[in-house]
């Protein structure tokens, strides 16, 4: 693989970072109350007219085809845009519909859903939740009860999902549901659209360690679709999640994220001496996480130009998820070690450093080992399909 950057790709780099410069004016991120959860960020009018200037560039999904609101760009364009996004901390606010329900959709979607679907998508009508977590169904998520049973032209749903994150910002539900109780549990789960007013439908707020409310309950009672909302075939649902769930895992803008974390860091550390010269280690520690930043990256590339070869990355997205995830909890151990006692305390606290970023990021960080698929089973993932090794 070559590791350069081609002359055109690295004009789109310096677009994005001019087009962010410009809109990301001085004091832009104090607009936003660190006191309720960071998908509320998504909420302010910030962040709104800033996601309607990424959709009328066509830079919400760029290597979408121009027909449905992309650019048509290059996966490698892609990754510059999610690079300098995560970097700048940008409020695109993360848009499910764009990472997996879309590009979901191009693969098994039918035309007259391609054309619905995908253009609101990019347009910023159509804002989505992932249904799959249920309260006995996580890591073994094929176990799933919700439950749609054909009815006419119709399907009805019932049952329970868990941890819906943005539930309550959402008009559309990416949903999976048990189509064939009777069938073995992999092939008795199709994937369906929901519209999240239909009647039936409640949800109820979970508020995680932080304060935040992020995610969600959401109940189904005898909740009605047309037909034509499910997606692909009946009973294959498993094998398109499976997929979906790939595109999920792909890792781009974590380890951009995590540097832009560790800069803040370093500028601490260096205006701060007193912080440093007291734990002389963590000058190793910085070190490492420096090094282990640009694994994260390499490993988010190496999932990129699988894509870029148009291959659906598999256990190469895994690792890179995990890597990832695990990375930004020692990144912000790091900088709890780091900051010492003022680490803890609240970004209104007068005494919290770097704006109380750290404990707002340690806390959140508890999350990515489990969000997604936990590490044991990204492991676990690992071993079978990426060593070959026979299941436990
Ligand atoms: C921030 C956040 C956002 C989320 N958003 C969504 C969302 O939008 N939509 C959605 O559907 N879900 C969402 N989830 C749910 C997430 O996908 C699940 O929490 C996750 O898959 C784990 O499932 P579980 O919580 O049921 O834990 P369990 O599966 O019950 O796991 C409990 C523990 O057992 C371990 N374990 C389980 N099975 C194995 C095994 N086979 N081998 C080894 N160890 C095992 C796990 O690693 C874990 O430590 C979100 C979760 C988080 C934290």
């Amino acid at each position: 693989m070559d590791f350069r950057f081609s002359d055109e790709e690295e004009a789109f780099r310096t677009e994005v970072r001019e087009f962010l410069k410009a809109e990301l004016t001085t004091g832009w991120d104090q607009q936003f109350d660190t006191e309720t959860e960071l998908g509320a960020m998504e909420q302010g009018d910030f962040a709104r007219q800033f996601q309607r200037k990424l959709a009328q560039r066509s830079w919400l999904a760029l290597p979408w085809p121009k027909e449905y609101g992309g650019l048509g760009a290059t996966v490698m364009q892609q990754v510059i845009f999610n690079e300098e996004m995560a970097f700048t901390g940008a409020p695109t606010g993360f848009n499910m519909g764009v990472a997996w329900v879309g590009p979901s959709l191009m693969i098994y979607g039918t035309e007259e859903q391609k054309k619905r679907f995908l253009p609101a998508i990019t347009g910023l009508e159509h804002i989505w939740c992932t249904l799959y977590s249920e309260p006995g169904s996580g890591s073994d998520l094929a176990s799933l009860q919700t439950r749609a049973v054909r009815d006419g032209d119709e399907w009805v749903i019932n049952g329970q999902k868990i941890w819906t994150s943005g539930a309550h910002r959402s008009n559309w539900g990416w949903l999976a549901a048990r189509t064939d109780p009777e069938a073995p549990k992999h092939k008795g789960i199709s994937m369906f659209l929901v519209p999240m007013d239909s009647p039936g439908i409640t949800i109820q707020p979970l508020v995680n360690m932080a304060g935040q409310h992020g995610f969600n309950e959401v109940f189904f009672e005898d909740v009605r679709i047309p037909a034509d909302y499910l997606v692909g075939q009946e009973n294959q649902g498993w094998y398109q999640l499976a997929v979906a769930l790939d595109f999920e895992r792909s890792s781009i803008a974590g380890s951009a994220r995590a540097r832009r974390l560790l800069v803040e860091l370093m500028r601490f550390a260096t205006e701060e001496r007193s912080f440093v010269g007291a734990k002389p280690e963590i000058r190793h520690r910085l070190a490492e996480v420096s090094i282990e930043i640009d694994i994260a990256k390499y490993l988010s590339y190496r999932v990129a130009s699988l894509q870029q070869a148009g291959k659906i990355p598999n256990y190469e997205a895994t690792i890179a998820k995990l890597y990832s995830s695990e990375l930004g909890q020692r990144l912000s151990r790091t900088g709890i070690d780091l900051l010492g006692m003022h680490g803890q305390l609240h970004p209104k606290s007068k005494h919290a450093r770097l704006k109380g970023m750290m404990e707002r990021y340690y806390l959140m960080s508890v999350a990515e080992t489990i969000a997604g698929g936990t590490s044991e089973v990204m492991r676990s993932v690992v071993a079978i399909r990426g060593l070959g090794l026979p299941r436990g």
